[in-house]
């Protein structure tokens, strides 16, 4: 039985490799020391705190605590974990990633192929992989501190990987995230900038993409595929950002949901709302305000509720509904729910609301 004691260095204390996470710190350590990866990390909990808590304070103590028995700059390394507690949405934790090519030259786990979007190599094209090619096994911590897959023995760098180019988003992440050494602060902050943006144009895009294809939007049924298809999903995304479609592809999602459910524009709009409206959904805000004033033809009577108008529109809660009522109440489109109009109508009224309003300009 493994006991870590606080006060106590470990034996062996290999030195961190800045371009490793923290995760894979951990691994290297219990494997120097000659630890099973599960008797390792229970001790770690039972010294610290949950050994896969996303909690900062907890994560703190962790990396003090290894720091203490190990390198002292342990703390420094990119916690994939404590970045889940800001960003959890952009991380997979439910798989470990790996590409066998970098894997062989260093025997490290970067931070950034725990990021949901990277599934292939930048650098050697390759898909990555989470389960040995020869027995299909889920490669966990243990794995990679045996350095072979549990259950057959195949060494993870013996794995086969298919090759496959590189998608936008791949290269991307990897460029960004792999020329510089980074910090745990450094790591962060690339993360919420241009990290966050890449996952906004993908999610919106992949939400409007699986209106298309009819499938369910709101499963969370990620973990349960394997890379391979969630690369090839990846790369219908990207062809469609690449190619610059993207208004052509929410005007053809609009039209699709608008058929199938006979719904308002608001109910299939709501599930990316907060995702259009933050910084980097921007450009696909526009397009769907755009869209609505410039209404295609198509979409002309098709009742829009003006209190998601306001809001998408950041107009004051009833300020846009109420002038509409003092000074147009014939244009109330005659539909069930809340005050509603014709998305051919909106131009006029929101070009006359705009003579009134002193903070309203039409986009
Ligand atoms: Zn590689
Ligand atoms: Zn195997």
């Amino acid at each position: 039985m493994f006991y870590l004691k606080t006060n106590e260095r470990l034996l062996i204390r290999p030195r961190v490799n800045y371009e490793e996470s923290f995760q894979s710190y951990l691994i290297g350590l219990a494997r120097a020391n000659g630890y099973k990866y599960s008797a390792f990390s229970s001790g770690i909990t039972a010294k610290s705190k949950p050994h896969r808590s996303f909690k900062p304070e907890d994560r703190n103590d962790i990396q003090t605590l290894i720091s203490k028995i190990a390198d002292d700059n342990a703390g420094n390394l990119v916690d994939v974990w404590e970045c889940g507690y800001y960003f959890k949405h952009l991380f997979d934790y439910s798989r470990i990633k790996a590409c066998p090519k970098c894997y062989e030259k260093d025997m490290i786990l970067p931070p950034y192929w725990w990021l949901k979007n990277y599934l292939v190599c930048g650098e050697h094209k390759l898909l990555l992989i989470d389960s040995c090619s020869q027995c299909n096994t889920k490669f966990e911590e243990g794995s990679f501190v045996k350095e072979h897959c549990l259950k057959c023995g195949l060494e993870i760098t013996s794995n086969n990987s298919i090759e496959w180019n590189t998608g936008l988003l791949d290269q991307r992440l990897h460029d960004l995230c792999s020329d510089v050494t980074r910090d745990s602060n450094q790591f962060k902050e690339l993360i919420s900038e241009e990290i966050e943006q890449i996952y906004v144009h993908y999610q919106v895009c992949s939400y409007f993409l699986k209106e298309l294809q009819s499938k369910d939007k709101y499963s969370n049924h990620r973990r349960t595929l394997d890379i391979n298809t969630l690369n090839s999903e990846q790369n219908d995304i990207q062809r469609m950002i690449h190619d610059g479609k993207v208004s052509l592809l929410m005007y053809d999602a609009l039209a699709a949901y608008r058929i199938k459910s006979g719904k308002r524009i608001s109910s299939f709009i709501t599930p990316i709302f907060k995702l259009l409206m933050s910084q980097h959904g921007s450009l696909y805000k526009a397009e769907l305000i755009n869209m609505l004033i410039e209404g295609p033809n198509d979409f002309g009577d098709w009742p829009v509720g003006l209190n998601w108008v306001e809001k998408l529109l950041s107009i004051k809660a009833n300020d846009l509904k109420v002038f509409v009522k003092d000074h147009f109440p014939n244009i109330e489109a005659k539909c069930q729910g809340p005050f509603a109009v014709l998305i051919r109508d909106l131009n006029f009224l929101l070009s006359e609301y705009s003579k009134n309003s002193r903070d309203f300009k039409l986009p």
